[in-house]
């Protein structure tokens, strides 16, 4: 093997349907990752997987500068879902571009340089976006990277109040954050990063990379918080899988983009089955059974689990478990042991963001795994 950036883990999966993967030697595992929250409807979902392959069958790609029915199919579905005014698209192949582009057309749309950004917050790993991530593990090893990025403390209204003025150009913000271990904004924070976005013009984007697509209970988190940001960005769960993003924008900020292109932006068989994907999860009211298997879940956690882990926290299928020893320890043996794919969030905090179409007595299993590993 000569891959080298991930750690690859002792189990080689080969084949996926719904919520489970399945090994080379057919052994199934619950998926409660949903491979980082990139199957939002489960694996191999027929709708997505019949749009993919009838797209195939008739064009696999052509330049963005022609317009094609897959990729228009996909632009006005995601301007129809987005939160009004929210209408203008940008697509692109990942979370880390999709942040990428909003940082950028913010400094364009504003004329200023400043990006405030969150403690704790991930907007992922290219030179722009991974200036704005908050861990300097990420970081340090690529300084200098772009500058004129300040933090301020995750869900403290005042401290942002304070931070912006009239030379920012974007606010970025995860609605819950994801890597930096399931913490949800309270609606207060988002609602005064708001008012004081409005009131010195500077954009707020919204990074519903991990929160889209349903997975804390609404399409996306900002329906849930009463706010609609300048831009949304998302990515993941898009494409049930296939490798898709998108910054979402408000005329103001498509109008004055400057100048941004990507050889492969929606592309029509990733827009296909995009448009598959979103169009599966609204008219099957995915978002709405999220926030119930999930409350039912975080619910079952918090009795069973009681004083066992410090908290329970996340909205939605997306979903922190803060427990007093490392995680690693208690993802491999449920992994090894009760064929159960979760994932850390930082050293303390095991995550679970599984497919949306997960049920109760899915949740029910994972509840028993959880309190036999936790209590080891
Ligand atoms: N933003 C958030 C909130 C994320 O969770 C991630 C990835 O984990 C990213 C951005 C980066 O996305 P990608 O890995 O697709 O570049």
């Amino acid at each position: 093997m000569s891959g080298f950036v991930f750690s690859e883990k002792p189990i080689q999966i080969e084949e996926g349907d719904g919520p489970y993967l399945y090994d080379d030697s057919g052994t199934e595992y619950l998926d409660m990752g949903a491979s980082y929250a990139c199957v939002p409807l489960g694996h191999d979902h027929d709708a997505v997987q019949s749009a993919v392959s009838e797209q195939l069958s008739k064009l696999t790609y052509v330049q963005a500068s022609y317009p094609n029915a897959a990729r228009t199919a996909l632009y006005e579905r995601l301007a129809e879902t987005a939160p009004d005014p929210i209408g203008k698209v940008w697509l692109c192949n990942s979370g880390t571009e999709a942040n990428e582009a909003a940082l950028k057309f913010a400094r364009s749309a504003t004329g200023n340089s400043k990006i405030i950004a969150t403690m704790q917050g991930f907007h992922g790993r290219t030179m722009g976006a991974l200036a704005t991530t908050w861990k300097d593990k990420y970081k340090k090893p690529y300084e200098p990277l772009i500058g004129d990025v300040e933090f301020v403390p995750y869900d403290d209204p005042d401290a942002m109040a304070e931070a912006v003025d009239d030379e920012t150009a974007a606010v970025i913000v995860e609605p819950v954050q994801g890597e930096g271990g399931i913490n949800p904004a309270s609606d207060e924070f988002l609602q005064r990063t708001r008012e004081v976005t409005e009131e010195s013009g500077a954009a707020l984007i919204f990074d519903e990379v991990q929160t889209g697509m349903g997975r804390t209970g609404t399409l996306w988190a900002a329906e849930g918080s009463g706010v609609v940001p300048d831009m949304i960005t998302a990515a993941k769960g898009l494409g049930n899988g296939l490798p898709v993003g998108a910054t979402l924008c408000r005329d103001w900020i498509a109008e004055n983009y400057g100048s941004h292109a990507s050889t492969f932006s929606g592309g029509p068989v990733i827009s296909a089955a995009a448009d598959a994907t979103v169009s599966t999860i609204v008219d099957e009211k995915i978002p709405a059974h999220a926030a119930d298997v999930g409350q039912y879940l975080r619910g079952q956690l918090e009795s069973e689990l009681g004083d066992a882990a410090r908290e329970v926290r996340g909205e939605g299928l997306m979903v922190g478990i803060e427990v007093k020893r490392g995680a690693n320890r208690i993802l491999k043996e449920l992994a090894l042991n009760h064929q159960l794919l979760a994932l850390p969030a930082g050293r303390t905090v095991v995550r679970l963001l599984p497919p949306l179409t997960i049920t109760e007595e899915h949740a029910d299993s994972v509840v028993d795994a959880l309190v036999e590993v936790i209590n080891e």
